[in-house]
C-alpha cells in the first residue's frame, strides 16, 4: 500500500480519517454537486477496502447501510488498512428517486468512464482512475431494480479465487455465482485484480431493517477476516447458488406469491397466482425447477411474459 493516497487532490497519510468532496459540476439551476468519499487510514499497513452504495440511485438499502456504519464510527479505529466509504455514488439518482443519471445512463454500465463523458461517464471515471487504483478489495451495495425484492445475497465471480474467499467471509444467506455485466464497476475492477462483490437486498426506493442489518454484519465479517477489526458477530448457515432462473408470467392479471422469500422450492411447487380482471380465471404459478427463491416481484400488476420470482440453483 503507498504510504500517502491522492483522492480529489487531497493527500491521506496512514492514521488519518477524512472526507474529500470530490466535485461532479453543477445542476443546471446552479447547484454544486459533490461525492463525498470517507477515507479511514489505520498507521498500520493492510487492505484497501472500498464501500459504495447508491450507484443505483434509487436503490435505497445499501446508502442508508453506510450511513449506518458512518454514524456508529465502525471504521475509526482500524486495526490495519484503509476503508474507503461512497455512501451515495448517483447523487442525481436520488434526489429524482431514479436508477439512472442526468442522462439517462445507467452508472453501473458506463465503466471504465470518462473525464469528458456526460455525467454517468465522469463519475464512473472518477473511481476508476482515482479511487481504484489504490484499492484491494470491494463491495458495492445494490436492491433488486423496480419493485423485485431480493433476498439478501452475495454476487461475485468464479474467476477470481479470492473473489469466492470473500463471499464466505460475507456469509450472506446466499452466495450466487453471477457473470459480470459489461462495463460494471464489478468487471472493470476485475480488469485490475481487484475482487468487488456485489450484495443485493431489498427492492428500490425502501429501506428494509433485515436487509440492513445483513449488508451490516456481512461487511463486519469481511473486515474481521481481513484482520482490520474486531466486531463481535455470528455466523449463519450460507447456501451456494451457481446460476439463477426466472419464472415468468404466463398471463396478465394480479399477481399474488404465495411463498416466502428465500424459501427453499421444489420442483412443480405451486407459488403464486395471477388472476385475469376480465375472464375471472386463475393461472398458478408453479416452479420449474429445485432451488431457492432469491426475488419476488411486488408489484402485483403483471404482463404475460413479466419476471414473477427468481430461483437460486445450487
Ligand atoms: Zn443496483
Amino acid at each position: 500500500m503507498a504510504d500517502i493516497i491522492n483522492i480529489g487532490g487531497v493527500p491521506i497519510s496512514p492514521g488519518e480519517n477524512t472526507v474529500v468532496k470530490i466535485s461532479l459540476g453543477k445542476l443546471p439551476v446552479g447547484n454544486q454537486l459533490n461525492m463525498r468519499v470517507h477515507v479511514f487510514r489505520s498507521l498500520n499497513p493492510g487492505p484497501v477496502i472500498l464501500l459504495t452504495g447508491g450507484i443505483h440511485g434509487d436503490e435505497i438499502n445499501g446508502i442508508e447501510m453506510l450511513r449506518q456504519a458512518l454514524e456508529l464510527q465502525l471504521f475509526e479505529n482500524l486495526n490495519c488498512g484503509t476503508v474507503i466509504v461512497i455512501p451515495l455514488v448517483n447523487i442525481f439518482g436520488f434526489i429524482s428517486f431514479t436508477r439512472d443519471s442526468t442522462d439517462g445512463k445507467d452508472i453501473n454500465r458506463s465503466f471504465p468512464g470518462s473525464p469528458h463523458g456526460s455525467m454517468a461517464s465522469r463519475i464512473a471515471g472518477i473511481i476508476s482512475r482515482q479511487i481504484l487504483p489504490y484499492c484491494s478489495a470491494g463491495i458495492d451495495f445494490h436492491s433488486g431494480s423496480q419493485s423485485r425484492f431480493n433476498y439478501p445475497q452475495i454476487r461475485f465471480t468464479g474467476r477470481h479465487p479470492s473473489g469466492k474467499v470473500l463471499a464466505d467471509a460475507f456469509n450472506a444467506p446466499f452466495s450466487l455465482i453471477k457473470p459480470f455485466l459489461q462495463k460494471s464497476l464489478r468487471k472493470i475492477a476485475f480488469d485490475m485484480g481487484i475482487p468487488i462483490l456485489v450484495y443485493e437486498g431489498g427492492e428500490t426506493l425502501r429501506v428494509d431493517p433485515f436487509v440492513i442489518k445483513q449488508s451490516m454484519d456481512g461487511l463486519k465479517k469481511v473486515l474481521n477476516h481481513l484482520n482490520m477489526t474486531n466486531f463481535q458477530v455470528e455466523r449463519q448457515e450460507n447456501i451456494l447458488l451457481k446460476r439463477m432462473s426466472w419464472i415468468r408470467a404466463q398471463s396478465q392479471g394480479l399477481f399474488y406469491p404465495t411463498i416466502n422469500n428465500g424459501s427453499r422450492i421444489d420442483k412443480g411447487q405451486l407459488i403464486g397466482w395471477v388472476h385475469d380482471l376480465a375472464g375471472n380465471a386463475n393461472t398458478a404459478v408453479v416452479s420449474n425447477t429445485n432451488g431457492y427463491l432469491l426475488c419476488v416481484n411486488n408489484r402485483p400488476v403483471v404482463y404475460s411474459g413479466d419476471p414473477l420470482f427468481n430461483i437460486g440453483i445450487p
